[in-house]
């Protein structure tokens, strides 16, 4: 019998353990599928801060969710062990040692059969996943979904925050240059080549404008089948979504994808042999409804529903 979500019929939702869907509190990682876990940090943010508490702020919005999904038939608790194993306890006085921090506990994570799927704190906790997931697979393809490139080669002369996370993982070669797939891409640029060098890498673009009125239905598909098998990770920036809908972030751009083109993208994602990812971004000072950590808790569970050997009925 693999872990379950406490069901709203059960015990009242506003009540139980703040745990991602109330599911059960792991301290080990042995007999997991899939761990969840909390990365609390907004230490590598550049405008407003606020990110550490998004961890705890997405559970509390995730007790709401039922555990079927009945637009795709997925049933991920019927066949995966999910367990939320709790946050990393990072160092708030110190960006560079909490990268560590996370790197390390990566490391430890990816000795088990146990998928992460993480919830931010700010991007910059991809940088030290994406190099644990380096070593354990060697260079994965990247699925990114972000209003930013986050190419920036420093900023105020620090070479590790959360703008700068995919040109570091170019450089360390923790990412296959020409399976780098961005999607939500806007705003304004701090040069006219902002995107154009890291296409110039491989990276392959999708600028939100592009996609405006766009059903992205076939867009996953598309991924899908250029990446193969590979080994993937997907990282969710919440500010791809249009701050109409998530306004909670520290970077909010105008002009972003709307909730049904990110579900309907996540959804396209389904066979591939994903390795790990992360829902990021999230700052709940700045989201009064509390609407984005909802948003972003609803799709850490299309995540779930694409993850490998998730049950369909
Ligand atoms: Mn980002
Ligand atoms: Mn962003």
């Amino acid at each position: 019998m693999t872990n379950q979500p406490i069901s709203g019929n059960d015990l009242a939702r506003f009540s139980g353990p703040n745990t991602f869907m109330r599911l059960p509190q792991a301290t080990s990682l042995e007999g997991l599928d899939v761990a969840l876990l909390g990365i609390p940090m907004d230490i590598g943010t550049s405008w407003r801060s606020g990110t550490r508490f998004g961890p705890k702020q997405i559970r509390a919005e995730s007790a709401m969710i039922r555990p079927y999904n009945l637009q795709t038939g997925a049933a991920p608790f019927d066949s995966l062990n999910v367990a939320d194993v709790g946050d990393l306890a990072i160092n708030t006085f110190s960006l560079s040692d909490s990268l560590r921090i996370i790197q390390e506990s990566y490391d430890d994570i990816l000795t088990s059969a146990a998928v992460p799927v993480a919830l931010g704190g700010d991007h910059s906790i991809t940088l030290p996943i994406l190099r644990a997931m380096a070593k354990r697979h060697g260079p994965v393809a990247l699925i990114h979904i972000d209003a930013h490139a986050d190419v920036n080669d420093e900023m105020f002369g620090e070479r590790e925050t959360h703008g700068t996370v995919f040109r570091r993982a170019y450089e360390e070669e923790l990412i296959v240059p020409d399976h780098v797939y961005q999607v939500g891409l806007r705003g304004t640029g701090y040069s006219a080549t902002d995107f154009t060098e890291a296409q110039g890498w491989g990276f392959q673009m999708w600028l939100a404008p592009d996609l405006w009125h766009k059903s992205l239905a076939n867009l996953g598909a598309e991924i899908r089948r250029d990446i193969g098998d590979r080994p993937t990770y997907i990282t969710y920036d919440i500010d791809s979504l249009d701050p109409a809908y998530a306004p909670g972030t520290g970077t909010p751009e105008i002009g972003g994808l709307t909730t049904a083109q990110a579900m309907e993208l996540i959804r396209g994602f389904r066979g591939l042999n994903i390795v790990g990812c992360d829902l990021v971004e999230v700052s709940p000072p700045y989201d009064p409804s509390g609407n984005t950590a909802l948003t972003a808790a609803n799709l850490v569970f299309e995540l779930l529903c694409v993850l490998p050997g998730t049950t369909y009925r």
